[in-house]
Order: structure tokens, then sequence, then C-alpha cells
């Protein structure tokens, strides 16, 4: 019997996840699984956080052929140019197009820092690795002006069409801890500006109340329904015609699909339409999991969730069993302040909207242990090949959470 081919493109949660579920659910002998991805590693997002605090960076990456090679899995490095789905055929900037029978596109979504004007000139932007080393530096001077009786005002700005804020919130939170212990928190003054109409919207009005109190006790001046329409060197506008004078001002980009495909059925950011199983509208051997499907809340941990139920998916149809593992999106992650970590666990629609009264928030200390005991253990199974996810439930971090509440 021939091997189905399975072409996985992107090399992040979502095609990790999607390849090492497979490889699991399926014979060996039935599936030849190739994984495309640009880049040779898997970057753990979730702790990039950190490194604007001095966290090291080299433990968020994975080499993808530490990880691929343990399973035989062909391994490509190249950039996906597009896909043609009547001939099943993906092409990449490499000469050799790759025939699949199975296609799982998880290249995730883009920065835009030029949907506002000016960000990408002005703002220090809180996307990539090398952003946020450069970011620590611009506190560094904050710090130190501030060390030297100058008073500062650093602005954080959310702009509409970002597609998770978690990150603007945790490093706004940490920075204000990281500049108590250094008691020049008196001569800064911070403002968190986002377009959105609550604090964290995306996960229910739990959040919102907890991040409005720790903005409250901690004296960061919190507004929401404030979208930015230009950033400029000394100042930054918003819609409602007001302007705020800043020394630093830290901006989440607007984010895109990383890949556009002719012909695929997407929304006008380029995200993939799916159907609830993650499949595309229109195309049973096509799947979209994680940031680059049309789900609206993009995580790492829908991505995994997602691509669990893909490989669950593509294995019937290889097998010829039922499908045994839908997606069942449920929003999961913990920010971290420094001093603590807030979890937050939101059972959303198929839609992405939360379940009303069903979203938690938990925050103390021991969550933020929880954060950093995920941050080694993913990368770690990646590392060996393995999924992050169980075949069911959601692991490690559901089990903390009743070990906590305990
Ligand atoms: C600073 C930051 C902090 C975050 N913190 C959290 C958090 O605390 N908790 C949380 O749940 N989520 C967090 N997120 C969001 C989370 O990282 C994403 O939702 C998650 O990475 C999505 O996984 P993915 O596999 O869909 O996409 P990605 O992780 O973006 O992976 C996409 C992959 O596709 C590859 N690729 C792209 N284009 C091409 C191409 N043309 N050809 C070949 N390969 C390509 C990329 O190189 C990459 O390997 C954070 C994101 C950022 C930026």
């Amino acid at each position: 019997m021939l091997a189905d081919r399975v072409v996985v493109l992107g090399g992040g949660f979502a095609a990790l996840e999607t390849a090492f579920q497979l490889t699991a659910m399926v014979d060996p002998n039935r599936l030849h699984l190739t994984v495309v991805s640009d880049r040779d590693h898997f970057l753990y997002r979730p702790g990039l956080v950190g490194l604007p605090f001095g966290a090291a960076e080299a433990p968020l990456h994975v080499p993808l052929s530490m990880a691929l090679d343990r399973w035989n899995i062909t391994r490509r490095l190249a950039c996906v140019e597009n896909v043609d789905t009547e001939r099943r055929i993906v092409h990449t900037n490499r000469v050799m197009p790759i025939h699949y029978d199975h296609l799982v596109i998880a290249t995730g979504a883009q920065a835009h820092p030029h949907g506002v004007p000016g960000l990408a000139e002005h703002a220090a932007q809180i996307s990539s690795p090398g952003q946020l080393h450069r970011l620590g530096e611009r506190f560094q001077w904050v710090a130190h002006n501030a060390g030297h009786g100058r008073p500062q005002h650093v602005l954080f700005v959310v702009p509409p069409g970002t597609v998770w804020p978690g990150p603007a919130y945790e490093i706004a939170l940490m920075f204000d801890t990281w500049l108590r212990r250094r008691t020049v928190r008196h001569q800064v003054r911070i403002t968190f500006a986002t377009a959105e109409r609550a604090f964290g919207e995306q996960l229910g009005a739990g959040l919102h109340r907890i991040l409005a109190d720790e903005f409250a006790t901690r004296g960061i001046t919190g507004e929401t329904d404030l979208p930015v329409t230009e950033i400029a060197e000394v100042h930054t506008c918003f819609d409602d015609g007001s302007k705020l004078h800043h020394d630093l001002v830290v901006a989440l980009p607007p984010h895109a699909a990383a890949l556009w495909h002719d012909g695929l059925p997407a929304d006008d950011r380029g995200f993939l339409t799916c159907r609830p199983d993650r499949s595309l509208v229109g195309r049973d051997d096509v799947f979209a999991p994680g940031d680059a499907g049309d789900f609206p809340v993009k995580q790492s941990f829908l991505a995994v969730t997602q691509a669990r139920a893909v490989a669950a998916a593509v294995a019937a149809r290889i097998t010829g069993r039922p499908v045994d593992t839908g997606f069942e999106p449920t929003a999961l992650c913990v920010l971290d302040t420094v001093d603590k970590g807030i979890l937050v666990e939101a059972p959303l629609t198929a839609e992405g909207l939360v379940r009303v009264d069903h979203d938690r928030v938990l925050s103390g200390p021991a969550w933020r242990a929880a954060k950093y005991a995920l941050a080694r253990y993913v990368p770690m199974r990646y590392r060996h090949g393995k999924p992050a996810l169980p075949r069911a439930g959601h692991g490690l971090l559901t089990a903390a959470r009743h070990f906590l509440e305990r």
C-alpha cells in the first residue's frame, strides 16, 4: 500500500504539534510526512516577554533537525511561495515542487507595522526576539534617566487588528515591577491605551477586572476603546482627537497572515476560512490550524489544540477510522507580572467568543512558576519529537490548575 503524502507548512506550534500527533496516530508505513519551514528552528514565542528583562533567548529555540529527524520526517528548509490546490503541489523558493495528498498550512501570522502610520519608525515593537532585546535597551535608558531625576512617560499602545494583546499587558506589568525593584518607579509615568472595548477583551470580563485592578493598584493609567491613529517621534495621536506626549512608546503591531494564498478562501487579512475541524471551506484535503486560520483568538494553546484536531482528521482520512478528537476551543494562558502570574482559562464558542460566566482568572506566584515550567516543558517535548498535548484533555497546565485550586 502506498503511503499518504502529508505536507505541513511552517515550523511553529501548529506545524510541530500536527506532525508529532500524526506520527503517534498513524502507522509509519502509511505516512510520508514532510515539514517545510523557512526557519531551521522552532521559537517558543510566549517566552519572548522575558527578554527585555534579561531572560536568556537560547532556551526558547529548538532546532528542527533535532525534533524531526527522530521520526524520519522529511525536512525542507524553504520559503513557501504558493499552493496549487488543483494539482496538489506546493511551490517554494527552491526549484523542486512538493506534491501532497493532505496539506496542513500552519504558517502563522506576521506583524504589519505599517498598518499604523509612524509605528514602524517611532515605536518599540513587541514581536520578534530582536525587537524585544532592543526594548530591553530602551527600558534601561528610561531607568537611567529616571535615576538621574528626569521624569519619563512610557506609553503602551494596542492598535486595532492585533491578534493577541497579552504580551503588551505582560510587558507593561513586568516593566512596573522592574522599575519598582530599581526604586525609580515614582519618576516614570506609565499609560496603557488599547483599541479594545475592555482590557484583554477576547478572554472575557474576568480578565478585564483583574487587569483594571492591577493598573489601579500599580498607578498605571489604563484607557480602553482608544484606537491609535498615528505615532510620531514624541507624541501619539488617538481616534478621539487626543494626543499624548511620550519618552518611549511601546506598540504591538497589527497582524495579518504570514502567507497569502491566491484562490484559497480567506478573510481581508489573509487568514484562511476554516470549518470547525479546521479544514478549509471547499477543500477537504487542506487544513489551517493555528494563527494561519481564521479562528479569531490566536494563542499558542489554541494553535496546539487545533493541530491535534487536524492530526486526528488527517489520520482518520488515511486509516478510514472515525475521527476521535475534535477542536474544543478553550483559551488558556498565563500572564507574567514578575511578582506573580495571572492564569486565564476561557472556554470559547466555535466563533471564538467567550462563553459568558465560564471564564476563570486566578493569580498568584505559583502561576508564574507554572508558566516557566511550561516554557521548559513544551520545547523539551518538541526537542524529543513528542507532541505537547496528550491524545485527550489539556495536559500539564490543567493538571496544575486542579492541583493549585485544591
Ligand atoms: C511576543 C509574543 C508573546 C506571546 N505570548 C503568548 C503567550 O503567553 N501565550 C499564548 O498562548 N500565546 C502567545 N503568543 C501567541 C503565540 O505565540 C501564537 O499564537 C503561536 O505562535 C501561533 O502558532 P502558529 O504555529 O500558528 O504560528 P507561529 O508560531 O508563528 O509559526 C509559524 C511558522 O511558519 C513559518 N513560516 C511563515 N511563513 C512561511 C513561509 N512562507 N514558508 C515556510 N514557513 C513559513 C514561520 O517561520 C514559523 O515557523 C505570543 C506571541 C508573541 C509574538
